[in-house]
């Protein structure tokens, strides 16, 4: 076991108090008892206006659906992203991810809580899948995000997390060069489905950003493929991606 995967074991209470647990919007300590401050909560950058029925994506009042899913399908059921990525979200993403906030995984995880609940009852998952990383990224960055805002969804809703039924086998970063297809066709052979699915009806897939879509529709994909029929997704954010703007 590497020194960094210890470091997690030691109990919270010695964790908060070496290392209190910080707001993701302010990124101050916050209150007692408190994952983000009651102030900051006012700075979070709700969606009001009417959502895409496929990705949640913000729309015109006279639309369905937002213009990228009218014109391309996606290969999962529906899904939701409850803020915009705005600046504060961009800031408070990026410090979870690179700089070792994975406390503002667990105050994310209470926020997709609390703003999807009725999506959660309606859909009744069998469990929460975070989207992987690959095993030799997670090791680099000594957690993957996407699993700390599952678990805490977890904690909230009862709904378990499931984190050995998708896994990243290779890493794709540098796909730029690649076609939208062969760009596809790769994020799909970077998952593989493992253990037995046919026994899961419903599934929800936990990220931290829904942008184009890709990385839900290869796991999707994959998790299809292997049986699953219901396949949702919930993120932090919905991000840029829109290929239209109003
Ligand atoms: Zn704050
Ligand atoms: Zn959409």
């Amino acid at each position: 076991m590497t020194h960094r995967a210890t470091k997690h074991k030691f109990p919270n209470l010695l964790t908060d108090l070496l290392y209190p647990p910080r707001c993701p919007i302010c990124g101050q300590p916050a209150p007692f008892g408190l994952k983000i401050c009651p102030e900051c909560r006012l700075r979070l950058p709700v969606i009001e206006s009417k959502r895409c029925r496929k990705c949640g994506k913000p729309i015109e009042d006279f639309e369905v659906l937002c213009p990228d899913c009218a014109k391309e399908e996606h290969l999962y059921d529906c899904g939701l992203g409850i803020y915009m990525y705005d600046e504060t979200m961009k800031r408070a993403i990026s410090e979870m991810k690179y700089k070792g906030r994975r406390e503002y995984g667990e105050a994310f995880g209470d926020l997709l809580y609390e703003n999807a609940r009725s999506e959660l009852m309606y859909w009744k998952p069998d469990c929460l899948i975070p989207i992987p990383l690959h095993p030799a990224r997670a090791r680099e960055r000594g957690y993957n995000q996407a699993l700390i805002i599952s678990e805490a969804l977890s904690a909230r809703c009862g709904i378990p997390t499931r984190a050995d039924i998708l896994v990243r086998t290779m890493e794709t970063d540098r796909m730029k060069e690649l076609s939208a297809k062969d760009r596809m066709n790769n994020l799909i052979r970077a998952f593989s489905a493992v253990g037995d699915c046919r026994k899961m009806r419903s599934v929800v897939l936990i990220d931290d950003i829904y942008t184009t879509g890709a990385t839900i529709d290869a796991a999707s994909a994959v998790l299809r493929k292997a049986g699953i029929d219901e396949i949702y997704f919930l993120a932090v954010c919905i991000g840029g991606g829109f290929m239209v703007s109003y």
